[in-house]
């Protein structure tokens, strides 16, 4: 066996249905009673709902989280936690939410219990990624990663049937790029492969029943645990690709994944014969081909599967390749310009992945 390390993100994960109740419990446990409870404007209810459960005992409510984490709104919300006397931060919501809730829990040091609502994974990583100026910038710090993280199911029920396709195909993409990490290990890919197998599985199901509650844990479960192997193991060009389109071109995160992931996939599979086994052991219906499984899911989601569809223009093709190949992350096969320009452009035309 190869030699390898691991390292664990030590963060307390409450699983189930009905847990967001847990919340009163789980602040006196860490002996904090005044959180600011942090949501989009979309979600405000669900705020609303956990001031309920804490009998209204809050420092405040703020939801203004948006997309891309502006260093702005954090500013504004840092100081609605320091005028409201907040001892901790609770988020709840999609990655947005948890990402304003990490940039103010790494300024201000203030304990942070997460409650995510999509399957982006955000919340079990030391990663924080914010805006400011229109430049994206990326901090990875063990004081970014969350100290509890509540799963509770049926906060998720209401997540649009064509969000979840999107965000259990971006939590999917996580695990993909894991079985080949530079610093993947055994451990990872076990999860890796547990968590595809789950949403694969899930996926499906939620989009012609979005209330089944079966499917709903099945796929809270795997984004789980794609979003540990995120938070564990480097990414490499598919996750490079999809920052590049998404904070360049203001493309949408979870819908962007979802097109870009078996291009990448493609482009990678012949440096990674172990990952791409592994892979299609744990995608149903691959015949033993982990690209023909992906596709034969996306067939089923009925995904859209092209960037022009997001408003990207055939002229930023180039643009976005300059910028994926500039400074890339580690990737297993070496990044080819003329390759990635033509991966990219099928992926804005929505051609099918070689
Ligand atoms: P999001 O948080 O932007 O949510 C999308 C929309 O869905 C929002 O309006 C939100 O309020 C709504 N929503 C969320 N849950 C809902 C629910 N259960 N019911 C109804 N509506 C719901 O989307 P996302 O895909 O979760 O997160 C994307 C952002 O997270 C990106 O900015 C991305 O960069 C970041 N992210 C960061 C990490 C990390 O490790 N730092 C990981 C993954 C994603």
């Amino acid at each position: 066996m190869d030699s390898f390390e691991y390292q664990a993100n030590p963060s307390r994960v409450i699983f189930g249905s009905g847990t967001i109740a847990r919340i009163p419990a789980e602040l006196e446990r860490l002996g904090l009673s005044k959180p600011l409870i942090l949501s989009t404007p979309q979600q405000t209810s669900q705020a609303e709902d956990i001031k309920k459960i804490l009998n209204g005992k809050v420092a405040a409510l703020f939801g203004e989280a948006t997309m891309h984490t502006p260093v702005s709104i954090t500013e504004k919300a840092s100081g609605v936690a320091l005028d409201s006397g907040a001892d901790s931060i609770i988020s709840i919501g999609g990655g947005s939410t948890i990402g304003l809730g990490k940039a103010i829990s790494f300024r201000t040091g203030l304990y942070h219990l997460t409650i995510p609502t999509t399957y982006a994974g955000s919340e079990v990583t030391p990663i924080l990624g914010e805006t400011q100026d229109g430049r994206k910038s990326t901090t990875s710090d063990p004081k970014i990663l969350p100290g509890t993280v509540i799963y509770d199911v049926d906060l998720t029920m209401t997540l649009p049937a064509s969000l979840s396709t999107t965000s259990g195909i971006n939590a999917i993409a996580h695990a993909v790029e894991a079985l080949y990490a530079r610093n993947g290990n055994p451990i990872i890919s076990l999860l890796a492969q547990e968590g595809v197998k789950a949403l694969a599985e899930a996926l499906p199901v939620i989009k012609e029943n979005p209330s089944s509650k079966e499917a709903r844990s099945r796929a809270l479960y795997g984004a789980w645990l794609c979003g540990t192997c995120l938070g564990s193991v480097g990414m490499s060009l598919h996750h490079k690709l999809c920052h590049t389109l998404g904070g360049s071109f203001n493309l949408p995160h979870a819908e962007t994944h979802t097109i870009v992931l078996p291009h990448a996939l493609a482009y990678n599979a012949p440096s990674v014969p172990q990952a791409m086994a592994a892979l299609a052991t744990a995608l149903p219906e691959s015949d033993g081909d982990a690209i023909q499984g992906l596709n034969r899911l996306l067939q089923k989601l009925e995904v859209v599967r092209d960037l022009q569809s997001f408003g990207m223009k055939e002229e930023n093709v180039a643009q976005a390749t300059e910028i994926a190949v500039s400074n890339p992350y580690w990737n297993p096969r070496a990044i080819e310009p003329s390759s990635i320009q033509e991966l990219i452009r099928r992926a804005w035309a929505g051609e099918e992945a070689k």
